[in-house]
């Protein structure tokens, strides 16, 4: 869908694969995973699912996530085919998503049983399409205070544990997740974000719910930062309800009422870049950009390395070894013929790139 994390990134990326892989040195690098954290019922899923355009995640009402879900995009390119492979039932491919929704809800019950249990063992899930960018998603349960079911009295204590252990690597992206209609001000996503992220470098305040606030409030204040400032700001959204799960509200649909959603509250209508599923998304975009940026510079001297190596033992051998001289003259042609597009596509486009 046009919202989708990662369309404008998907270019880049596809070239720097291609050139790492006539090096022979695939893949070129590894993009930030992204984690959601928040507390129970936030809507962590909602966003996550959102941001990958498809509907295919546990959400709802009660304790849904209940198992680390990491979720692995994967392009390819030759098909159009899009499916999904649990790393527990290999070789299986599942074509429609609602199965792949069962299917993590029967695997969370194995691991964690039918009544509310919450384990660290992950779900591992490869979604493979055409249309997304490789980088990896995780799904976290939420923080919650008062044990149910078969969770244990310490429960809050460790699913903190369990998040921190994601949202404490420095090269993850934490989605902080905080629904509109509670008291902000407490979120328990941005003070676990915090502490795992004190700098605020690498976390995103998302504020779910905004549908559902209390008449006569808004949340335009914290969405500026005026409450709790956060370094990369805060987008608000508006997600399915329980009733449009219900119904089986599409993606797309959701996407049009949450448009409207917006155009039709004049208190967010001057801070629309704070504003909606395709702003997150392109907010993304722009850290991973930021982040292929500082990773060429390390691409570039390996290129090099390579070349020199290359035309060394051309040398060496003389004109005789065509499939070398080859080799070489192709990656020359590949990086000037990429470099400039690079350039533009870094410095310039992708920038602006509107997700719309
Ligand atoms: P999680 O526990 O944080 O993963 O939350 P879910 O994504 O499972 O959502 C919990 C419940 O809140 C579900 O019933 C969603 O339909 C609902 N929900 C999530 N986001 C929104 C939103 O922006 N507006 C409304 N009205 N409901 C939402
Ligand atoms: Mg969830």
């Amino acid at each position: 869908t046009a919202a989708s994390l990662g369309q404008s990134v998907i270019p880049i990326v596809n070239k720097l694969q291609d050139i790492a892989a006539q090096l022979g040195s695939s893949p070129a690098f590894d993009l930030p995973q992204v984690a959601v954290v928040g507390s129970q019922s936030s809507g962590k899923s909602s966003v996550l699912e959102a941001l990958v355009g498809r509907d295919f995640l546990p959400r709802g009402c009660d304790i849904c996530t209940r198992r680390p879900l990491v979720l692995q995009l994967l392009q390819t390119k030759r098909s159009d085919e899009e499916w999904g492979e649990f790393l527990h039932l290999p070789g299986k491919r599942f074509y429609d998503f609602n199965d792949i929704r069962r299917e993590i809800q029967a695997e969370t019950d194995r691991e964690a049983g039918g009544n509310k249990g919450v384990v660290d063992k992950q779900i591992r899930l490869k979604i493979f399409s055409p249309t997304v960018l490789d980088i990896t998603l995780v799904d976290l349960p939420g923080i919650t205070k008062v044990p149910v079911g078969d969770q244990p009295s310490d429960i809050e204590g460790r699913i903190r544990t369990m998040i921190m252990s994601y949202i404490k690597i420095p090269s993850c992206l934490i989605l902080a997740v905080t629904p509109a209609n509670s008291d902000l001000a407490n979120s328990d996503a941005l003070q676990m974000a915090g502490i795992a992220d004190p700098d605020g470098y690498r976390t995103i305040g998302v504020i779910t719910k905004l549908d559902i606030m209390d008449r006569g409030t808004d949340a335009r204040n914290f969405l500026l930062g005026k409450v709790i400032p956060l370094r990369l700001g805060y987008v608000g959204v508006v997600n399915r309800s329980q009733e449009d799960i219900a119904n089986n509200r599409s993606i797309k649909d959701a996407l049009l009422a949450e448009e409207k959603f917006f155009r039709s509250r004049p208190v967010y209508n001057d801070i629309a870049d704070h504003c909606g599923v395709p702003q997150l998304a392109k907010k993304l975009n722009q850290i991973l950009v930021r982040h292929i940026k500082s990773v060429l510079p390390g691409l570039k001297a390996n290129i090099s390395a390579q070349l020199v190596s290359v035309a060394k033992e051309h040398a060496s051998y003389g004109e005789i070894v065509e499939s070398k001289a080859g080799q070489g003259s192709l990656i020359l042609n590949i990086l000037s013929k990429y470099s400039e597009a690079f350039a533009s596509m870094i410095e310039g486009k992708n920038e602006e790139m509107s997700t719309s």
